[in-house]
């Protein structure tokens, strides 16, 4: 694994002023900061390990309205040994395969198209492609994550997406009919160079669908525990409008979706003056403007009401601790990094996290090391109260453990407030 800090970002110059990752402007405001916390997918080998913490700070530029936090550490160190894979959540695979039959329903699809993904993950949405026969290639920097994919029969290639790779994948295979990019764009540190790669690979007739949950969220669902080193930027149908006609796309809709807690679905194609854009596209760009998303007044607020989110998870997991209930917590995810290091949780408070993913299984949460453990082991030790970290699937996730921890347990989540999951 490679352990390079970045210490001279292009995004910060010699006198630590931050630049813009999407628009080059200087005119950004301190959104939210939550200090110094450890890399989100990094977890601890022993209760008594350390780990390195690097500031985490959202800002948001007034320019181009894109939210971002500064890249102090390198996608390699972050991605190369990805432990997130796609297809532990049912939720997410069922998404995956109602978004190609409708992609199916709604195109053509010629003999020669081909449909390219970014960010395969291991497979997850385009083996929903293969039974009809259509070419798929994905782009997968994680190695691990694409040999799953590639045992499946997609062909995966094991790099980051770029402006070079694209200009390889053109020369390959022509342009794609179908660019899929779901939660990537969030991801890479050089945004121009990844959008000016999907202009490159972008012909007269192919269409972009990019999926990514929306800055407003964050703002209005309190969302701000998906703030993480990896989430390089944060954006909103403002931003994505606006850097795609800086670099010859056109965002022609907006499907709002329900997914990962609340999500938009770009469409992109080649700039064009003739062609009509949807009405979605313009009402979202008002919405956003009627929320205040690039407002500082607004943030200054919001930091205070995290600050009372946290300090309740903290009233809470003391109460109960000292009524002598036993709580673990369930999804040993990004989110539950991001919650738990911003309160520097205590390891006596969380008996244990469980997770279905065997990579995590007898790692240790930092900061102070809470144990993570199989959902088998779970059920084995009786919890009283079950803290769910990925709210976005928490209803998914409590239906699967009462089944197996009986009717007396009690399901918690801590985003938006603290709040008790029935189901
Ligand atoms: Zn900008």
């Amino acid at each position: 694994m490679v352990t390079e800090i970045v210490i001279s970002s292009p995004y910060i110059d010699g006198r630590g002023e931050f630049f813009c990752r999407g628009c080059l402007g200087k005119n950004l405001f301190s959104a939210l900061d939550l200090g110094k916390l450890p890399i989100a997918n990094e977890l601890l080998l022993s209760s008594e390990g350390e780990i390195e913490k690097f500031p985490l700070h959202l800002r948001i530029c007034t320019d181009c309205g894109l939210g971002q936090v500064a890249d102090v550490v390198t996608p390699e160190r972050i991605f190369r040994d990805y432990r997130y894979l796609s297809s532990l959540s049912t939720t997410f695979l069922k998404h995956a395969s109602d978004f190609v039959r409708e992609q199916m329903d709604r195109n053509t699809f010629l003999p020669h198209d081909w449909v390219l993904e970014i960010a395969s993950n291991d497979g997850y949405l385009l083996k929903n492609f293969i039974p009809y026969g259509i070419r798929v290639v994905g782009v997968e920097p994680a190695e691990n994550v694409a040999a799953t994919s590639r045992s499946l029969g997609i062909e995966t290639i094991s790099e980051f997406f770029s402006s070079q790779l694209a200009r390889e994948l053109l020369a390959r295979y022509g342009y794609p009919k179908m660019i899929i990019a779901n939660n990537v764009m969030a991801h890479v540190p050089d945004l121009v160079d990844f959008i000016r790669g999907l202009q490159t690979l972008c012909g007269p007739a192919t269409q972009i669908s990019i999926e990514n949950p929306s800055l407003s969220n964050i703002l209005v669902g309190m969302q701000f525990d998906t703030i993480y080193h990896e989430h390089y930027s944060y954006l909103s149908a403002t931003t994505v409008s606006e850097l795609s006609k800086r670099n010859g796309l056109q965002l022609f809709r907006v499907e709002e979706l329900k997914i990962h807690g609340g999500s938009n679905r770009y469409w992109l194609r080649a700039l064009s003056e003739n062609s009509p854009v949807d009405s979605s596209v313009d009402s979202l760009i008002l919405d956003e403007k009627s929320k205040g998303l690039f407002e500082l007044t607004n943030w200054v607020s919001y930091s205070l009401k995290v600050s009372n989110v946290l300090k309740e998870l903290k009233v809470w997991l003391n109460n109960e601790a000292m009524k002598g209930n036993r709580i673990y917590g369930y999804g040993a995810a990004a989110k539950a990094s991001t919650l738990l290091n911003s309160i520097n949780v205590q390891a006596d408070f969380i008996v244990a996290i469980a997770d279905a993913s065997q990579e995590k299984q007898n790692r240790f949460m930092p900061p102070n090391g809470i144990r993570i453990i199989s959902p088998k082991q779970l059920f084995e030790q009786k919890p009283t109260d079950v803290l769910i970290f990925p709210w976005n699937i928490k209803s998914e996730i409590a239906v699967y453990l009462k089944q197996n921890l009986g009717p007396e347990i009690r399901f918690w989540c801590a985003i938006p407030e603290m709040h008790q999951v029935e189901i």
